[in-house]
């Protein structure tokens, strides 16, 4: 059953545009919705949830017109939200159970196995008898799936699951979900790119209410190659190289400033490739470079190597001699009468 969405589109009465046409094709599996906070990720999510209504545009889940047809795709839906409440004093067990029947499982005896199957699944079990507010972060998640899986559901969406937790809770939570792709279409919205990068088979970058790119991660990733270059660079330069290049990226590493910039060529000598990741296609994106992963060569689908990540730069490059400070060198301290940088005068 694949998810079609077509030119959705959401304003809210302050006049914020959520969601300005967006349209894509899901099919099932584990779908990456990537975009930073206020991007319209929510929005979207609850629209498909049946939360909320869309002001123009269609969904389709295989037959189901989902935003008309909602007792429909209720019954076929998980939805794990972004924020979720629980009765204090209840267990997790007693919860699960409440929930089970609410969704229409009503035969005791089959109610118990699914309550059963879904704590072993959620790997629960042991704590089944404990009060719900005594859940760490990552319980709490792993037991929002649990509510989120009752009923088999054909469509599951879960919402930003992993911020706040810890990195061993969400690697668990991670493990968890991978799970669950293989007969349900499943939306994770995230925007902590690993979330993607270690998940998904298919994603979406969403900014301000419209989608930037839609890809395989892996073929989104080969369109980069060959087109990043980073350096270090000194802080006081920093303005100076973000004005001069398509900077996409600065990130301190051990106390220094990694540049990764955007190009068919390095700026000069001083610049080495990058084996591209995720978060180069994100920022790309995010910085309006428009990346083609349909022009790339297609990626088998293998197990990929681990990543290896490149050796920490060796040292900053000498500094250049008076003989090379030409018009384009950044690096170069400004003379009393700075000659126009490149790029500078666009
Ligand atoms: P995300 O989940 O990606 O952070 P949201 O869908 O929550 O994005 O928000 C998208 C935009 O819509 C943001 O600018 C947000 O402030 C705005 N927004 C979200 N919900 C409401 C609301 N109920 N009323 C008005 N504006 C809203």
């Amino acid at each position: 059953m694949n998810l079609v969405i077509t030119q959705l589109s959401k304003t809210y009465p302050n006049g914020v545009h959520a969601l300005r046409g967006v349209s894509l094709a899901i099919q099932p599996g584990m779908f990456g919705l990537l975009g930073p906070n206020g991007a319209g990720k929510s929005t979207l999510m609850r629209i498909l949830a049946t939360l909320q209504e869309a002001d123009f545009g269609e969904a389709r889940l295989g037959g189901i017109d989902v935003l008309r047809d909602k007792e429909s795709v209720r019954r076929t839906l998980g939805y794990l939200p972004q924020e979720f409440g629980v009765y204090p004093g209840t267990t997790a067990a007693e919860m699960l159970d409440h929930f089970a029947l609410l969704k229409g499982i009503t035969a005791k005896g089959e109610r118990r196995d699914t309550v059963a199957a879904l704590l072993r699944q959620t790997n629960l079990w042991d704590a089944r008898a404990r009060r719900l507010d005594s859940f760490s972060g990552g319980m709490r998640q792993r037991f929002g799936i649990a509510v989120a899986l009752i009923g088999d559901p054909r469509l599951i969406i879960v919402d930003e699951p992993t911020a706040g937790l810890d990195p061993a809770e969400r690697a668990r939570f991670l493990n968890l979900l991978s799970e669950l792709g293989e007969r349900a279409v499943v939306i994770l919205s995230t925007h902590i790119v690993e979330d993607v990068s270690e998940l998904c088979t298919r994603m979406a970058i969403i900014d301000r209410g419209s989608i930037r790119l839609a890809a395989e991660p892996m073929q989104a990733v080969e369109a980069l190659r060959g087109r990043v270059w980073r350096r270090g660079v000194e802080r006081a330069l920093l303005p100076r190289v973000e004005e001069a290049l398509p900077v996409i990226s600065t990130t301190l590493v051990g106390g220094r400033t990694l540049v990764h910039v955007y190009g068919d060529a390095p700026p000069d000598s001083t610049w080495e490739p990058v084996e591209p990741d995720l978060k180069d296609v994100y920022f790309t994106v995010m910085k309006g470079i428009e990346v083609h992963p349909e022009a790339a060569a297609p990626v088998p689908h293998e197990p990929l190597p681990p990543l290896v990540l490149p050796p920490p730069i060796a040292r900053e490059p000498e500094p250049p001699t008076a003989d090379d400070r030409g018009p384009t060198d950044w690096f170069a301290p400004r003379p009393a009468e700075p000659p126009p940088l490149r790029g500078a005068d666009r």
